[in-house]
């Protein structure tokens, strides 16, 4: 074994030059972690082993590409700011009288901008500097969860496991019944909203001129 890794082509700062006796070079290992990298072999991972991808800190055995605290707040920063801009930049919707999302108040779903504007005021915390027109806001669309087929869970379950079971579908009064069921299940869905965060909605200012008076 050498460590004169200045002289290797390919062996980068912190590596040991691993050498077989015959002087041939096979492979490179982490100063820190003592981590081998096989010539030819596993060479793309490289300093992913115990080093912070961004800065190169030890960061303990087997990151594998990980970063250190420091580096991961700083990309994190970057990355929330990043989105905060592009965010900015959606397009509004207008007129939309349905359910919004917005990660600026809590519980961040509201039955429409009234409401969520009402909340972001009120969890807002400088009152002073705040703009509500700031306030990143998505439409939700609303629709229903599926239904659960009963003809088929009667028939399927009944069938698989009875030889008396409805193997060619219940009797058609208890059909028509369960068909009028579903339907009446299906109109009592619960509702899921789906924000669209490809698009944004306006936020009413609050309070507004009328409550101030
Ligand atoms: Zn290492
Ligand atoms: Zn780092």
């Amino acid at each position: 074994m050498s460590t004169d890794e200045d002289l290797t082509p390919g062996c980068p700062p912190g590596f040991l030059v691993l050498s077989s006796p015959d002087g041939v070079v096979r492979a490179f290992a982490c100063d820190r972690c003592g981590r081998p990298f096989a010539l030819d072999l596993n060479m793309e991972y490289i300093g992913t082993c115990c080093r912070c991808r961004d800065c190169g800190a030890d960061v303990g055995r087997l990151s594998l590409g990980l970063r250190c605290t420091a580096c991961e707040r700083a990309a994190s920063a970057v990355r929330i700011a990043a989105q905060a801009e592009a965010e900015k930049h959606l397009p509004f919707v207008d007129g939309h009288t349905g359910p919004v999302f917005t990660d600026r108040a809590s519980p961040s779903w509201f039955a429409d901008v009234d409401e969520a504007a009402e909340a972001v005021w009120d969890q807002c915390h400088d009152p002073d500097t705040f703009v509500m027109a700031n306030v990143i806001a998505h439409p939700c669309t609303v629709s229903k969860a599926s239904t659960p087929d009963l003809l088929d869970l009667v028939q399927t379950g009944w069938d698989e496991q009875f030889t008396d079971g409805f193997e060619d579908g219940p009797p058609a009064e208890l059909e028509r019944r369960l068909i009028a069921l579903q339907k009446d299940l299906e109109a009592a869905a619960p509702t899921i909203w789906h924000p669209d965060t490809s698009t944004r909605v306006l936020l009413p200012d609050y309070p507004t001129k009328d409550d101030e008076r």
